[in-house]
């Protein structure tokens, strides 16, 4: 398809509970001022975050953590009768400076490699459109991201 998927481990993620099968789809943003900042932080060791995937705005595919491990991306979080959605989920950062840092649109080729993603997501564990989620859908106290400017219809069309 044309999209490199690159690797860069992150020391943050464990195992993923026995028997629990992937089932939800998490979309963040990064909400650091660079991509660079935001790339350290989700290796940091002490920061205890990452994501299986980072998306850049020029559309670099970064995967972070392997999709078989639990990366640690959404905290306490509850939707539909299930608690801490990063036993079930794949966590996907997109680079945005957010609400804090002067929130951007999100760009036409870091959709287009999101889009790309997801598709190869689906294809691998049948998500249910109702099973892809905003952070702020799962943890709606504490996060706002990926925010207003996420075109949704766009994405959830994928899982229809
Ligand atoms: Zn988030």
């Amino acid at each position: 398809m044309g999209i490199i998927i690159d690797k860069i481990p992150s020391p943050n993620f464990d195992k993923r509970p026995k028997g629990v099968k992937i089932k939800a789809i998490i979309i963040h943003y990064t909400g650091m001022r660079t991509f660079d900042e935001a790339l350290e932080r989700l290796c940091d060791k002490k920061s205890k975050v990452s994501s299986h995937y980072l998306i850049r705005r020029n559309g670099r595919i970064i995967n972070l953590v392997n999709e078989s491990h639990r990366a640690w991306h959404a905290g306490v979080s509850y939707w539909r009768g299930i608690h801490n959605l990063n036993n079930c989920s794949i966590g996907i950062e997109l680079e945005n400076p957010g609400y804090e840092f002067g929130y951007l649109p999100f760009s036409k080729k870091q959709m287009k490699s999101l889009i790309f993603l997801c598709k190869e997501i689906k294809k691998k564990y049948q998500i249910h459109p109702e099973w892809v989620l905003g952070h702020s859908e799962i943890a709606p106290n504490r996060k706002k991201d990926p925010g207003k400017k996420f075109n949704w219809k766009e994405i959830k069309k994928i899982f229809k």
